[in-house]
């Protein structure tokens, strides 16, 4: 869930992913999103394509339904989306209007929750693995980044719960931490996605970017059962940025 074009870290996780030989469904948001997802569809294999914005839980459930009439189960989800009122990333997180506030969460944070629940009859039982993507600005303040920052801290706390509530249906539940990339999303950052790659890049202990196929492997890691240990966990996909302190 989550490719908008061939920048976004869900489009280095479906290559991942489906060179290993899994089947895709790939959802986007709109119709307009749509349009890149089909263009950029016959690199993948076969892939199953269906619209769900997830601030719908009617579009949520739809889209389960159609799982499970063309598929019939689900082995793993990749919840790769995010979204915050432009306005709400920049200067003071103080100034977060409530509506600001409650729109970052719903989609960035409550949007797994919904999903996993729906998903639930189709994955239980077959040592299936949710994965979502998160950035260091949940733990540490990072300018700009503000509500954004506060929402990850919610989706965090969700992977602790939901692999807690699923763990006992063999269902795994983590997140990566990834460093700075520049996607659409990202652009959205008051101050310059690119200052905070650069910097990252001078600073992290691996001295360069973090790009979506490194991300990518290590959500194939995460969904298949090389991982079947972890649940519950942050993992850092990050070149060890986050160890550092001054
Ligand atoms: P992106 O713009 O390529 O992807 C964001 C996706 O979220 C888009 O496909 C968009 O359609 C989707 N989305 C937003 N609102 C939605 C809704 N209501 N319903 C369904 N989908 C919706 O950007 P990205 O950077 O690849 O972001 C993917 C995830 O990675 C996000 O959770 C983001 O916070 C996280 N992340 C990004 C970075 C980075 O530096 N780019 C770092 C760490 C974590």
């Amino acid at each position: 869930m989550g490719v908008a074009n061939k920048r976004s870290i869900a489009w280095g996780i479906a290559n991942s992913v489906n060179k290993a030989g899994a089947r895709l469904v790939l959802t986007y948001q709109n119709e307009r999103l749509g349009e890149n997802v089909r263009e950029l569809a016959p690199q993948l294999s076969n892939p199953l394509l269906v619209q769900c914005d997830v601030a719908s839980d009617e579009q949520i459930q739809a889209l389960m339904n159609r799982i499970r009439e063309e598929v019939g189960h689900l082995d793993f989800i990749a919840h790769v989306l995010a979204f915050a009122p432009r306005e709400a990333l920049e200067g003071m997180y103080a100034d977060t209007k409530r509506e600001a506030f409650h729109i970052a969460l719903d989609i960035s944070a409550y949007s797994l929750a919904a999903v996993a629940r729906a998903a639930l009859p189709l994955m239980k039982d077959r040592q299936a693995s949710i994965v979502t993507l998160t950035y260091l600005g949940a733990e540490r303040v990072v300018q700009s980044y503000n509500v954004m920052g506060v929402a990850k801290a919610a989706l965090e706390a969700s992977v602790r719960y939901l692999a807690s509530d699923l763990g006992p249906h063999g269902i795994r539940v983590n997140a990566i931490s990834a460093g700075p990339i520049k996607t659409l999303a990202s652009s959205a950052i008051s101050g310059g996605i690119s200052t905070m790659i650069k910097l990252h890049a001078e600073r992290a202990p691996l001295r360069k970017q973090v790009d979506i196929d490194e991300v990518g492997d290590a959500a194939l890691f995460l969904v298949s059962s090389l991982s079947r240990g972890i649940s519950g966990e942050v993992i850092y996909v990050d070149g060890g940025y986050h160890i550092l302190g001054v």
